[in-house]
């Protein structure tokens, strides 16, 4: 049978536990005593104190595993009575992250708990913080600058290597147009008399002189765009003339390709400035680009018209004035050619009027002649495009803006 405390020693113990909470209190930091279940037995006065700012002191069966550390029980005592002197373990608090220091007392088997709170960051913390950012700040400027030397190096190396084979293009201008002087010659019959077969093959060589020096052009044309050097020779002319004197040159290469080249030039084409040469250029590419990808039989169609232009700029006039602008003047000229060749697939639409990019790369061609016209016709501030579907043919346009200063 269990024996009973007598009342004498109820009061005794009562006065211990007494005694042991105002010990505690003398304690400067939170201090929790509890059984091995985890139930609090002594609290000093600043654990109270923390325990009343969570609401916990009225919890009548508050627990130290369950409701202060959220810690399994039996891996804390495990480890405990294994031997470990001290356990640490985080505790999330009002107050902000402290920490529980845990230890076993074996005699009464009570476990002592108390609560440090995790030290915020120092000044000097923050200061170290900043030098570190500091130097990390300084790292990516010297990074930056040595990016940024190494980018104008090879920059200058690049302009260099354009300007080298920009005057190795030009010096095969000279020869280039001796040849095909010579060809103009041998051709009238001047020289002699030519049979069919002699002249198919002058026709043949002629054609690819013509393409060398629509080629050097090109490249002339590019690197003089690339080193700023553009000029437009801005002149009144008659793009009637203009286009004339272009499909005349072509008219050849057409029929021996057997693909027709149809005309439709608008009679009422005013005269506007615009650089003769260069506009040319841009229809030579056009021209050049739609008979490599017509197939034989096939149709390309020129078309040169006045236009109205709309263009949006957010000081756009008021819509009506637009629409009495569209019925009452053009604006512009507009120059297509159509083609009833491969057509482009949607995706390399804008891709193909970039620099040395080529739809099919086994084709002949630098992927100069649309970035070319592109920069050409935008330096007329005109604007250029393509209409295509795959298997149906191609429009490449571009717009010339009548009153260009
Ligand atoms: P390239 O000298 O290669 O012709 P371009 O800049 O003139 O260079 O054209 C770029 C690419 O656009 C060409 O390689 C070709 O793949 C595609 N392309 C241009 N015109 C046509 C067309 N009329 N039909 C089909 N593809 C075209």
């Amino acid at each position: 049978m269990a024996k009973t405390a007598t009342p004498e020693q109820n009061a005794n113990n009562q006065q211990v536990f007494q005694l042991v909470a105002s010990l505690l209190d003398a304690f400067d930091r939170p201090l929790v005593v509890t059984d091995r279940s985890g139930k609090i037995l002594f609290t000093n006065f600043h654990a109270q104190d923390r325990l009343n700012e969570k609401g916990w002191s009225s919890k009548p069966d508050l627990n130290l595993f369950t409701d202060i550390l959220h810690a399994d029980r039996r891996q804390i005592l495990t480890q405990l009575e294994g031997g470990e002197q001290e356990l640490n373990l985080p505790v999330e608090g009002s107050r902000g992250k402290s920490r529980a220091r845990i230890r076993w007392l074996p005699e009464p088997d009570w476990l002592v708990v108390y609560m440090e709170a995790v030290p915020t960051e120092t000044p000097a913390d923050a200061a170290e913080m900043r030098q570190t950012v500091q130097e990390l700040m300084q790292e990516r400027e010297i990074t930056y600058r040595n990016l940024l030397a190494a980018y104008l190096r090879l920059q200058e190396a690049n302009r260099q290597k354009t300007v080298f084979l920009a005057s190795a293009a030009h010096e095969l201008k000279t020869p280039l147009a001796v040849m095909k002087g010579y060809y103009d010659l041998l051709l009238t019959g001047s020289l002699g008399k030519l049979d069919d077969r002699q002249r198919e093959i002058l026709l043949e060589s002629k054609e690819s002189c013509d393409r060398l020096v629509r080629l050097v052009s090109m490249f002339l044309n590019y690197s003089a765009l690339e080193s700023g050097k553009l000029i437009l020779q801005l002149r009144e002319n008659d793009l009637r003339d203009c286009i004339r004197d272009i499909t005349g040159r072509w008219s050849d290469a057409f029929s021996r390709a057997k693909v027709r080249l149809e005309l439709k030039v608008h009679p009422e084409l005013p005269v506007f400035k615009f650089d003769y040469q260069k506009v040319q250029q841009c229809v030579a590419n056009f021209l050049d680009n739609a008979l490599k990808h017509t197939p034989p039989e096939g149709c390309v169609t020129l078309l040169a018209q006045p236009h109205f232009w709309e263009r949006r700029t957010s000081e756009a006039a008021p819509a009506n004035d637009r629409r009495r602008g569209r019925g009452g003047r053009n604006n512009s000229i507009l120059v297509s050619v159509s083609d009833t060749g491969s057509g482009i697939a949607a995706e390399f639409h804008q891709e193909i009027f970039e620099e040395f990019v080529r739809v099919d790369p086994s084709s002949s061609g630098m992927g100069l002649g649309l970035a070319i016209t592109k920069r050409l016709i935008q330096a007329h501030r005109g604007k250029v495009w393509v209409d295509s579907v795959m298997g149906s043919g191609s429009t490449f346009s571009f717009l010339l803006p009548i009153n260009v200063e």
